[in-house]
């Protein structure tokens, strides 16, 4: 359906029925003189399919006819949700009280008794005309508040979030950093060398969380206050996917966790580095932060006509269904602590939904409680 309104609003378009041609082209002749644009029918029927077709800004409707009368159409008019608001102004030679207030019962702005003047006719369209246009106006700034309500809301969240993490987050592993390098330093200083390269480890594994943490939340805050500008360009994705696999390698296996390929020979693809990879950074790091010592992570990457898709699986912990909803999500604040107790923000997946969106694909989640999760994207080709 044409809305008129939104494209033409100059020129006001209405919708006249009456049964008599007499009388429609008498209406007909005094709105063309004030320059309307008019659609005049004979009857109720023709002036529902006519108002279905092209929605009117304003109906003039006469109550007596055939087939369906006018209060009928103004009942049908009514139920539309995308017609209802179109006001309706009855004209009828039955000028008894009762009729007039069964008019507005069923909905009509307004009344007009036949035989009517011109001026009349007139005075009374271009009022109900401005009303209509001015409640129509006083939606849209209504939707715009409404619009800009929300992203107050989000933008609060985001900041909130932010917060939190700086004041929460950051400040475990740091803790934990100085901690145990102090209990290193006092150690070598009285020469007792007992499970030093465990408090070395729990330093390292230490300092990995706090850079993930700190690399996530400077892409962030980039991407949040505009200043991260989505560039793609053309690049091999498998080596990109090894390189960033290779990484991993260490922490991985101090977890006896393994890491296999299932990659093509290649797969070009046209993306933003940085942020393809933050995502693959993401999801290999939580895989191996959600998998017991002894697990498996497989990386693949499939090529279809149309996308790529990229698959991190893990043997892990899983996620339930309803914890899985809660991913993804700037206003659930969602994060369990790793098999080895890591701790997290729930960042990670947020960043991973905007970059990808941001590329065109989707990126979801499939997991079964106890057995592992599958962590899904796609980018499509251009
Ligand atoms: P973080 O890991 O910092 O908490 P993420 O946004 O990366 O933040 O992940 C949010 C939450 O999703 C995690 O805390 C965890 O509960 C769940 N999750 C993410 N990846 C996995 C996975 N591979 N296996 C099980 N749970 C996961």
């Amino acid at each position: 359906m044409k809305n008129q309104t939104e494209s033409n609003r100059n020129i006001p378009n209405i919708l006249v029925v009456d049964d008599v041609p007499a009388n429609l082209k008498l209406l007909d002749d005094i709105l063309k003189s004030e320059g309307y644009k008019t659609r005049p029918v004979l009857s109720g029927e023709l002036a529902l399919r006519a108002a279905e077709k092209e929605k009117p800004d304003l109906v003039l409707l006469d109550i007596m006819m055939p087939d369906i009368d006018g209060f009928e159409v103004c009942r049908r008019l009514k139920e539309n949700p995308d017609l209802k608001d179109i006001p309706v102004i009855f004209i009828s030679a039955i000028g008894e009280t009762a009729n007039v207030v069964t008019a507005f019962n069923y909905g009509g702005v307004d009344y007009i008794n036949k035989p009517f003047q011109a001026e009349e006719v007139i005075a009374r369209v271009k009022t109900h005309l401005k009303l209509r246009f001015q409640s129509q106006e006083l939606l849209e700034l209504n939707e715009r508040l409404k619009q800009q309500t929300k992203e107050l809301e989000e933008l609060n969240a985001t900041k909130d979030k932010f917060f939190t993490i700086i004041a929460h987050d950051l400040k475990s592993p740091f803790n934990s950093i100085m901690g145990f390098s102090e209990m290193l330093v006092e150690q070598v200083r009285d020469k007792t060398y007992d499970g030093i390269e465990q408090y070395a480890n729990i330093i390292l594994d230490s300092s990995q969380r706090a850079l993930d943490l700190l690399m996530n939340l400077m892409d962030w805050a980039r991407s949040q206050t505009g200043k991260m500008e989505f560039i793609p360009e053309y690049f091999e994705l498998v080596n990109f996917i090894k390189d960033i696999t290779s990484l991993f390698e260490d922490i991985a296996g101090q977890k006896s966790i393994i890491i296999k390929k299932d990659l093509p020979l290649n797969a070009p693809v046209f993306a933003d580095h940085a942020m393809i990879s933050t995502v693959i950074r993401n999801l290999i790091s939580n895989a191996i932060k959600f998998t017991k010592p002894g697990g498996e992570i497989t990386i693949s990457a499939i090529e279809k006509p149309d996308q790529l898709i990229i698959m991190v699986k893990d043997s892990g912990i899983g996620i339930s269904n309803d914890r899985i909803e809660k991913l993804f999500r700037l206003d659930e604040t969602y994060s369990t602590p790793g098999t080895k107790d890591e701790k997290g923000t729930g960042l990670g997946l947020i960043l991973c939904k905007e970059f990808i969106e941001k590329h065109g694909g989707k990126i979801w989640v499939e997991s079964t409680p106890g057995e592992g999760s599958i962590f899904i994207f796609t980018i499509p080709n251009v």
